[in-house]
């Protein structure tokens, strides 16, 4: 369980570093029923901690670099728009109705997501609105030879993969998040495939 400063929903732990940046708080979380794990698609902390400094700058709550350091970037009090449009949870499981595979033969992400929002947790995905985002510091790298393919993501390091399961298995007991509502961004929202594909937790 993790100690949380409630005024500024900032965890009080040694090895979570204080970098919350109120450019990217976008309104007061209600309730936390899910967590989401992604890469930055950059090479460096530095680049993502800089742009959270620009108004109207995006990004989650945690940024984890290559070695292990974990900065928390936004309040755990606070939504940040990090997930997207969602994609019909009922699919993954395999357990969408024929109201719902007839309107999803009429491929519109927008759409998708309202009917998805109209759902609540754990019939859909956690959204921005319920969710915390960690991210972890990772290009995702295209290869010349094939440059109509996706750009594919650099892998996660050993310390970014315990770093990561630390954190996650603190949130989850904090929080009460169940493990099933943890997920990578391209399971949710239509992102690169590769996007977090080595993250485990
Ligand atoms: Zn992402």
């Amino acid at each position: 369980m993790l100690n949380i400063d409630p005024t500024t929903g900032k965890v009080l732990h040694p090895r979570v570093i204080g970098a919350i940046s109120p450019n990217i708080h976008r309104g007061t979380m209600q309730h936390v029923n899910g967590i989401i794990v992604h890469q930055t698609d950059s090479y460096t902390a530095q680049s993502s901690l800089s742009s959270y400094q620009n108004s109207g700058a995006n990004g989650a709550h945690f940024l984890i670099d290559k070695e292990g350091v974990i900065y928390q970037t936004a309040s755990l009090y606070q939504t940040t728009w990090h997930v997207g449009k969602l994609k019909a949870r009922c699919v993954l499981e395999s357990r969408c109705t024929p109201v719902e595979l007839k309107a999803l033969e009429t491929f519109s992400p927008t759409a998708e997501n309202t009917r998805e929002m109209q759902k609540s947790s754990p019939a859909r995905f956690p959204a921005n609105a319920d969710s915390i985002g960690i991210e972890l510091v990772g290009k995702a790298i295209s290869n010349p030879a094939t440059p109509n393919a996706e750009a594919v993501y650099e892998t996660v390091t050993a310390k970014q993969n315990d770093s990561l399961q630390w954190l996650v298995g603190e949130l989850r007991s904090t929080l009460g998040v169940p493990q099933a509502e943890v997920f990578r961004h391209p399971t949710v929202s239509r992102k690169n495939s590769t996007e977090a594909a080595s993250a485990q937790w």
